[in-house]
């Protein structure tokens, strides 16, 4: 790919930016001011500061010895993004991105959230970096997570209830975009996947990829080889994307993304524009987005990154989708064999390695990426699991 491509932020044929004149002003600032930061050593040092003391990088690791025996073949390894601060891959990025909002001279940072994890992580770095935080989420989202809008308010941030639309994340996004048009001299707007138009994908992808950064050094030491495949879920694509990002050119290693049965953006969808951006979509028989749904309120949206829609096309990734009966016995089958609770969102991948294991042999590896933990979905797989 050319640098003028690349600049554009075309993966294949998908990504660029599909916005109104206004708003590509902003974005083109942001796409300059992140070609200057992203490989500049003090913010990297900046960026490597915050991961170590705050989030608690690097996270091991784990070899999962007991999911091993019980399969009988590859070997398993789970990276452990369910120990970061929050308990999910989400701070990797939003850290990065207020570093950026930082250089930049924001003095506020803005963000849209559906379930409520992005919107978390969010006020959670913005209370840290003492920077003045707005969550627009739609108001039907606000009633069904009244306890993530009181944990953001905690963090001293304001949740803006948006009734415009449907009261959902669409609708947030909207007003989340006008208020980035009219304020972009001093607002921030932080995206929480590696979706929307460009240079968001490219940015997401670039924080995140401190996930793949470990893993590949950690399995070296561990093993002195690469593993045989790496399996991360999908819902925007950016814990996936950042668990591949440093084996995309090592073509031995197979490069797994596992999506709800129904919100199989990759394995169903065709090429259209959403959101400003072209990527896969799941479209319904008129063209419109398709409503999805997932257990896992973080992997329910229509569309994906373009970078895994263009993996997708190419073929250098692979992607599955897992039923909700064996993503809740994912759930309980690594927490009964090592202790460990996964996210629902990362029990679609645990699920997946399930199938693959037992047919791969004893000497290959397998890296399933636990993108978060847990304890945020105790009270739902309760509610699933005794009715
Ligand atoms: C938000 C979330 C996801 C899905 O988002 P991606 O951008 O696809 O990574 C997956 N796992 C957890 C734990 C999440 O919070």
């Amino acid at each position: 790919m050319s640098l003028v491509q690349q600049r554009r932020g075309y993966f294949g044929e998908f990504g660029g930016s599909f916005v109104p004149p206004e708003l590509q002003e902003a974005l083109d600032y942001l796409e300059d001011q992140f070609f200057k930061y992203k490989d500049d050593p003090e913010f990297n040092e900046e960026f490597k500061h915050y991961l170590k003391e705050y989030i608690g990088r690097e996270n091991p690791l784990t070899f999962a010895a007991r999911l091993t025996e019980r399969l009988g073949g590859a070997k398993i390894y789970l990276k452990r993004e369910d120990l970061n601060h929050t308990g999910s891959h989400k701070i990797n990025n939003v850290i990065g991105q207020i570093l950026l909002a930082k250089r930049m001279g924001a003095k506020r940072v803005i963000a849209e959230t559906g379930a409520g994890q992005h919107g978390v992580a969010t006020a959670t770095a913005c209370a840290m970096f003492g920077i003045d935080c707005t969550i627009y989420m739609g108001e039907e989202d606000t009633r069904r997570q009244a306890l993530n809008v009181f944990r953001m308010e905690l963090l001293g941030a304001k949740v803006v209830p948006v009734s415009k639309g449907q009261g959902r994340l669409k609708d947030a996004v909207d007003e989340a975009l006008n208020d980035l048009v009219e304020n972009y001299k001093n607002t921030f707007y932080l995206l929480g996947s590696a979706v929307g138009p460009h240079p968001y994908p490219s940015i997401v992808k670039h924080f995140q990829s401190v996930i793949s950064e470990e893993s590949k050094r950690q399995i070296l030491e561990k093993e002195g080889r690469l593993p045989d495949a790496v399996i991360a879920c999908v819902g925007g694509g950016s814990n996936a994307i950042g668990a591949f990002a440093h084996y995309i050119d090592e073509l031995s290693v197979r490069l797994i993304g596992v999506e709800p049965e129904r919100a199989a953006t990759l394995t169903k969808g065709v090429p259209a524009v959403l959101h400003g951006f072209k990527c896969l979509v799941l479209l319904d028989e008129e063209g419109n987005p398709q409503p999805t749904y997932s257990i896992a309120a973080g992997l329910d949206y229509p569309g994906i990154g373009p970078e895994h829609s263009h993996l997708k096309v190419s073929g250098r990734a692979e992607y599955y989708t897992v039923t909700n009966e064996e993503v809740l016995e994912a759930f309980q089958v690594l927490s009964r064999t090592e202790g460990i609770i996964p996210a629902l969102e990362s029990a679609h991948a645990v699920a997946y390695a399930l199938k693959l294991a037992p047919i791969l042999s004893r000497e290959q590896i397998i890296i399933v990426n636990l993108s978060g933990r847990g304890d945020k979905d105790v009270e739902q797989v309760f509610r699933m699991l005794k009715s």
